[in-house]
């Protein structure tokens, strides 16, 4: 019998390494220590990791934990890639048996969901209303304890050095198999020094990759093959591992380096047309909601109460993950194209902006205009 720390713990780590595969876990209503008919009822997606995180988290906590299906992919991922939408959220409340537990119709959402869910159409539709709570399943028990008030911390995508070390591993683990397979076939010798030379260009991308300037990236991309060939040499290689070194560790910088957009923090979108995307504010249309200030991960927006409005205020550090967009309730966010053309709302909530989703996205940039076609 295996103890049960020690196979969470390898469950942890499968599901980290191979993040990119789908772990779902059965959907549905959980009930976390001994909720009752007031207690808060929480929503994530089926995505095991998560899902075993906000279990943890809330170890002591009373609470109902509706797990909608998101087709076993984390929050971000799904909501952004149309995984997890307000269909799902809808479906999860309707179909868990929740609404017959408690007395209340409030679900707390993880606020990465704000992507893809829509908030008021889950109200208008199931009569549940939605917020948005803390970015991290760890700040839940802090922000249930604050009578459901954000913190300004709770807010934030931090990319710190434990989030970099799990997406290192995560991208790092597969590529090392796909070095590693054939390597085993045809050269078992090179196995260890290619096993470790991807670990070594994850850990180098995911931790200072965004930090260096961008016209001096590509002097690190350039670096990655000059390093794999040096260490070769070094170990010995002949002029097949040295061409084999190069290939392998430059297509592997270059996977690695491929920005998914809205779904990392790392940076937005460089590599598709929407990094030349800029987020916009009609001014007149805002009403002073916030909720745009509730849902963005880099705290973009600073409230003006005394005008009953937001404005942008960091607008060099929006990611474009488009969750501002989507929960505006009178349109009043938008981006705007390198060309000055907008991209309406509408076709943000629809296609969302991420690989995971459709990337042929049809933009209709304003009244009368022409659409045309961005495909990523
Ligand atoms: S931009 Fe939209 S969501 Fe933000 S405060 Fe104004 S009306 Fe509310
Ligand atoms: S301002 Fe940018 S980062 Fe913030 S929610 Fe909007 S799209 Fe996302």
């Amino acid at each position: 019998m295996i103890p049960r720390a020690v196979s969470d713990f390898v469950r942890d780590a499968l599901q980290t390494g191979f993040r990119l595969v789908p772990w779902p876990t059965e959907p549905g209503l959980r009930a976390l220590g001994n909720p009752g008919p007031l207690s808060p009822v929480l929503v994530t997606g089926n995505f095991d990791l998560t899902v075993r995180r906000v279990m943890r988290a809330m170890r002591g906590v009373d609470a109902w934990l509706v797990v909608a299906p998101s087709s076993g992919i984390n929050v971000w991922c799904a909501a952004s890639g149309g995984h997890l939408s307000t269909h799902q959220v809808i479906t999860a409340l309707k179909t868990s048996g929740v609404s017959q537990r408690v007395r209340h119709r409030r679900a707390i959402l993880p606020q990465l969901a704000a992507t893809g869910v829509i908030a008021r159409e889950v109200e208008r539709r199931a009569h549940w209303q939605v917020k948005f709570g803390p970015v991290y399943a760890r700040d839940i028990p802090r922000y249930l304890a604050q009578h459901e008030k954000k913190s300004e911390d709770m807010r934030r995508v931090r990319f710190g050095l434990p989030e970099r070390l799990e997406m290192a591993a995560s991208w790092a683990t597969p590529m090392a198999l796909v070095a590693a397979i054939p390597s085993l076939l045809l050269r078992p010798a090179w196995t260890p020094a290619l096993v470790v030379l991807v670990g070594v260009i994850a850990l180098a991308v995911f931790t200072i990759y965004d930090r260096v300037a961008a016209r001096r990236r590509r002097y690190l991309i350039a670096a990655a093959p000059l390093t794999a060939v040096a260490a070769t040499a070094l170990a010995g290689g002949g002029t097949a591992a040295l061409i084999t070194a190069a290939l392998a560790s430059a297509a592997a910088a270059a996977v690695l380096t491929y920005d998914y957009s809205g779904s990392t923090p790392i940076e937005g979108g460089s590599h598709f047309r929407e990094a030349r995307w800029h987020i916009k504010l009609d001014f007149d249309r805002c009403k002073g909601v916030y909720f745009c200030w509730q849902v963005c991960p880099e705290a973009c927006f600073d409230q003006r109460p005394d005008i009953g409005k937001v404005e942008i205020s960091r607008s060099d550090s929006c990611i474009r993950c488009g969750a501002c967009v989507v929960q505006c309730p009178t349109d009043a966010l938008y981006f705007e194209d390198g060309g000055g053309r907008r991209i309406e709302p509408e076709t943000i909530r629809r296609f969302k902006l991420n690989l995971l989703g459709r990337r042929s996205v049809r933009v209709g940039y304003g009244q009368g205009a022409p659409a045309s076609t961005d495909s990523g």
